[in-house]
């Protein structure tokens, strides 16, 4: 490719609406631009990253014995209502109708198709298992697109799908993908770890995320260096302290707190708590099975609830606070003043739950659910009618580690680059995808899922990286194995021998860009650095004396080489990794 011809806009200043250096960077480099919020297009140079990111994600799914196919990017609603996820997925799905009202979707996943081509065509264990995958657009009406690539609205992802006639068959199929993803983002360059996660609105029963450490993530991932616990914040736990409790009186005694109102309050009033001798009492409404429930939720004072892991614990399609009037209705005083003592008896059908960090304690303080008064000396098992113990709250840096005895937890933002998923019988269940086992048993297929952001693994490369003059590719992701710099193209000798090398370069196979552009040295040299092709050789002075010069991009290093030893020398640079 001559670049003078090439389309690669670069710019000089970093675009002001940019924040993160991925976005900065991918759009000073000229690889993509941006159409709308959170939808892009990919130029020339991008599309060449991208296609190498392709490349080896359907290598890596063929190794598993993945087969490719294809599936609709616009859908009928009808599908995603067999499933139930019509109604269970909120406004980031992008909704729209025909033109004879029928209303219809843009994918965000395809379990429901994959369902429904099993249940027409798969009858017998003797078809299974299947491993299929895709590389389709996929869309996402975001509330608040950023970040360049990393949260947008439209994306490309491979997904692929296993079905297999049981639970051991989806053990082994979730395995494989397992390593095929290690596999995939070690070769991608990646620095990466595997994390337990939430499965959210997917549903089943396990799932693993695959982080690439950034500050760029949106992630909050906690991490134990001692034993390599890690998790996502909305699934990690962290063994709660012990804190021996004084045995408390018979009975909890009420007393007057006037303008008490948060956990702070109470810790300075004169005869309150210490935080973590407080409970802290919220109220929520739980979305669960289309009916809107109120939840009354227990944490210790100095703990933070985290929503995701109530509306899991919950089995919600969604939570939210009370609203004032409402927490009023059910318990008869304002925020501030609430409490587990009575609840239960005030409102029957209030639900409790408690943080497990709560369990056995005593003697402890909160509110009466009357304005200005508190209870001390609550016994929780005594006096508290807790429904349900979950781990509720936000693990914070420092905490002890829940699988080893003596590792610290470590709190830090990371990148979602992958994600797979142990579907179970969900979709086939609700859409009749069963088969005929060995002994003519008629039983659902138990499907796994399994995500890579195509857009996520070119953000996280260049997060991880990269330097002041621009993006370093690691070699499997860069657009070009090496640009050959003609440094003054009014020279013809310099012009022939780049032309030359450049002939050679591409006959060893090598992807070759030719700067042969009327430019200044000095030009050439700043925008190979920004694009990030691995390596440079540059056609200068030395010529003359049948010399080149090889630049490394990452190490910053050049040293002189013969120009007949070039090829050679390029060819084994390029394949070792
Ligand atoms: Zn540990």
């Amino acid at each position: 490719m001559r670049w003078s011809r090439y389309f690669i806009p670069t710019l000089r200043e970093d675009p002001a609406d940019a924040e993160v250096v991925s976005h900065k960077l991918l759009l000073r480099a000229g690889l993509i631009r941006q159409l709308a919020a959170g939808i892009y297009s990919f130029l020339p140079l991008g599309q060449r990253v991208a296609q190498k990111v392709m490349q080896i994600l359907r290598e890596e799914m063929n190794a598993i014995g993945g087969q490719e196919l294809f599936l609709p990017a616009l859908h009928p609603a009808e599908i995603w209502q067999e499933s139930g996820r019509w109604s269970a997925i909120g406004d980031e799905m992008f909704r729209l109708k025909d033109r004879k009202g029928t209303d219809m979707c843009l994918g965000m996943t395809h379990e429901e198709i994959i369902a429904s081509i099993a249940r027409n065509d798969i009858r017998s264990y003797k078809q299974l298992p299947q491993v299929w995958y895709q590389m389709q657009m996929k869309f996402r009406d975001e509330a608040r697109p950023k970040s360049g690539l990393i949260r947008v609205r439209s994306f490309i992802m491979k997904d692929a799908y296993s079905l297999d006639v049981d639970r051991a068959g989806l053990d082994k199929s979730f395995l494989d993908q397992r390593q095929a993803y290690k596999n995939i983002f070690t070769r991608c360059g990646l620095q990466f770890l595997i994390v337990e996660a939430s499965s959210g609105s997917m549903g089943g029963t396990e799932s693993n995320e695959f982080i690439a450490a950034s500050p760029a993530g949106e992630d909050l991932i906690v991490s134990c260096a001692n034993c390599g616990y890690a998790a996502n914040l909305e699934k990690a736990t962290s063994r709660p302290e012990e804190i021996a409790d004084e045995p408390g009186p018979d009975a909890p005694e009420e007393f007057p707190t006037p303008g008490v109102r948060t956990i702070d309050d109470l810790i300075k009033f004169p005869g309150g708590a210490d935080a973590n001798r407080q409970i802290k009492s919220l109220v929520f409404f739980a979305t669960i099975d289309g009916e809107s429930r109120p939840v009354l939720v227990l944490l210790r004072g100095d703990h933070q609830l985290h929503e995701t892991k109530l509306s899991d614990n919950l089995r919600a399609t969604a939570v939210r606070p009370a609203h004032p009037e409402e927490i009023r209705d059910l318990l008869g005083a304002s925020a501030g003043s609430l409490g587990g003592v009575g609840a239960k008896q005030r409102t029957p059908s209030l639900r409790i739950v408690a943080d497990s960090a709560l369990k056995n304690r005593r003697n402890m303080t909160t509110g009466a659910n009357k304005d200005d008064h508190h209870f001390r000396g609550v016994d929780i098992a005594r006096d508290i009618s807790v429904d349900e113990w979950f781990d509720l709250r936000t693990v914070e840096s420092g905490e002890r580690c829940p699988r080893c005895e003596t590792g610290t937890l470590e709190v830090f933002k990371g990148m979602e680059i992958g994600h797979i998923f142990k579907l179970g019988t969900k979709y086939s269940e609700s859409m009749g995808a069963t088969v005929l086992t060995q002994d003519g048993k008629e039983v659902p297929i138990v499907m796994g899922s399994y995500g890579i952001g195509v857009e996520r693994i070119i953000s996280a490369a260049v997060e991880q990286q990269h330097d002041d003059d621009g993006i370093i590719w690691p070699k499997s992701l860069a657009p070009f194995d090496v640009v050959v710099t003609i440094t003054n193209m009014k020279q013809d000798e310099l012009r022939q021998a780049g032309e030359k090398l450049y002939e050679e370069l591409q006959r060893a196979g090598l992807d070759v860009l030719l700067d042969d552009r009327e430019e200044r040295a000095g030009v050439k040299f700043k925008d190979a650095d920004l694009i990030g092709i691995p390596y440079r050789v540059t056609i200068g002075k030395k010529v003359a004396d049948g010399m080149v010069e090889l630049f490394d991009r990452r190490a910053k290093k050049s040293e002189d080489v013969r120009i007949g030893e070039v090829v050679a020398t390029m060819a084994a640079l390029s394949t070792d990794t």
